[in-house]
């Protein structure tokens, strides 16, 4: 073999060499980009079930009594469109669309949050359980007698009468059919504040 034909195989080794070596660093990027991926979706996923889990426990009633159960109708309208964004709750609708008529009963033990008007959600109602998850309940056309941020709320308990009222300044009620909003949302505490799909819950303890 001439001079210059060893050469050349040197030089072919080399870059073969290299071509191998790159090979193997990408490989290695792909299988620890593979693993962040499915580590972080194993732990989205256990998140998910450990909020689920919170939210069966917390929501002992349904938030209209049962004698008023088969006068409501709610279907999942999670993320539907709305003028102001995706909806992020369930709306149960009094079938007979009247004010004031059917009452709202706490779903959950916990602590009054929130209690007061939102241009959005009307007289409004925050309760958070003590697994830190919120629940809000928007539109109603009256509050339970002397209810107050700070109180303590046991499930079942009265806390308002289903109405329209919102979308406005306060008093505004009847641009939108009767219903009461009941909205989830996780994480408040630290500000990531997530709504998770009401309807699943609500179907589970509905008429029973
Ligand atoms: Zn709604």
């Amino acid at each position: 073999m001439t001079a210059s034909g060893k050469r050349y195989n040197v030089k072919r080794m080399l870059f073969i060499s290299m071509i191998l070596f790159l090979e193997a660093v990408i490989i290695y990027l792909l299988i620890i980009l593979i693993n962040y991926i499915l580590t972080e979706r194993i732990k989205q996923v256990e998140n998910d079930t450990k909020i689920d889990k919170m939210i069966v426990e917390d929501m002992k009633y349904f938030p209209i009594p049962l004698k008023y159960q088969s006068e409501v109708t709610f279907d999942d309208t999670f993320g539907a469109y709305r003028n102001n964004g995706g909806h992020e709750g369930c709306d149960i609708m009094d079938v007979s669309n009247s004010e004031g008529r059917i009452p709202v009963i706490s779903s959950t033990d916990g602590v009054i949050t929130n209690i007061g008007w939102l241009y959005l959600g009307g007289y409004r109602i925050g309760i958070t359980a003590d697994s830190g998850i919120y629940y809000y309940y928007a539109h109603m056309s009256s509050y339970a007698s002397g209810l107050k941020a700070g109180d303590m709320i046991t499930a079942g308990q009265l806390i308002g009468f289903m109405g329209s009222t919102g979308e406005g300044n306060e008093g505004t009620s009847g641009r939108f059919p009767v219903h009461l909003h009941f909205g989830i949302y996780t994480a408040i505490k630290d500000g990531n504040e997530k709504a998770v799909n009401s309807y699943p819950y609500l179907k589970r303890i509905y008429l029973n």
